[in-house]
């Protein structure tokens, strides 16, 4: 089991909110529940064009901010796209890739990949989002998920290893209430299983020092349960990190579970 120092607490805030000054709000509160923190570390992700203002204003030793997705290449005709360098210049420190709403927008593992190694080449942490549409007895789902992370890892040197973080987010238990959440011994089962391929391809030590997140329908009352039972290293919250309430009692409940 990887050494439990701190648990990540990701906000995937999505197409949210409509407004600068909302996005501001909201930031604020987060950072005085996060520096109330001592084992949690939250990092968000808001949309791109709030980045620079939210992580110039509100970073601070227990708040960080990241980006909901990178390109592969570092300048060029590629309109609208963001290079990984433009969010690290912002003092972006992570970004998601791969998300499911991304693939289901055409987004393939080997565009992940891509993007992977232009992310940690520009410093950037990156949380691999890998899950799978859903579950069958035979158990295909685990061969797929083997799929996305081994495409997105094809080539990456152990020695890089430092800088990533997988999330685990069954897609069938996204945006959905706490009872649609994946069981604890489920996530459990399944990050031992992540963790076997990441053995395989790096070794037991590389493989066991990499953070594995769950995601898909996190609220306050299972927050505790899926970490603790879940032997995750933290969350990724999605529709509950815009519910200010909601959010700073996920933070408060993990900070007292480690
Ligand atoms: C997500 O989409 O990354 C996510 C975890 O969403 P939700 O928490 O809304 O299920």
């Amino acid at each position: 089991m990887a050494e439990r120092k701190q648990y990540y607490l990701f906000a995937n805030w999505k197409l949210h909110p409509a407004r600068l000054a909302e996005a501001r709000m909201l930031a604020g509160i987060a950072k005085k529940r996060a520096n109330r923190c001592t084992q949690v570390l939250t990092v968000i992700c808001p949309p791109a064009i709030f980045l620079a203002e939210l992580a110039a204003r509100y970073s601070s030793h227990r708040l960080s901010f990241g980006a909901q997705d990178c390109f592969f290449e570092e300048r060029g005709a590629f309109t609208g796209e963001i290079a990984a360098q433009m969010i690290t210049d912002v003092r972006g420190q992570y970004v998601l890739l791969g998300h499911s709403e991304r693939r289901a927008l055409g987004e393939t593992d080997e565009t992940v990949a891509k993007k992977l190694r232009a992310a940690l080449a520009a410093g950037l942490t990156v949380v691999l989002c890998i899950g799978e549409r859903e579950r069958d007895e035979e158990g295909r789902y685990l061969a797929f998920l083997e799929g996305e992370l081994r495409t997105a890892l094809a080539g990456l040197s152990r020695q890089k290893l430092g800088k990533l973080i997988v999330a685990y987010e069954p897609i069938w238990a996204i945006g959905k209430g706490a009872e649609s959440a994946m069981s604890a011994h489920e996530v459990h089962e399944t990050s031992l299983f992540i963790r076997k391929v990441l053995r395989e391809r790096y070794g037991e030590k590389a493989a066991f020092a990499v953070p594995i997140l769950y995601g898909g329908s996190v609220a306050p009352e299972n927050a505790a349960t899926l970490v603790r039972d879940g032997e995750v290293q933290g969350l990724l919250v999605g529709h509950k990190s815009l519910d200010p309430r909601a959010f700073g009692e996920i933070m408060a409940t993990l900070d007292a579970s480690l």
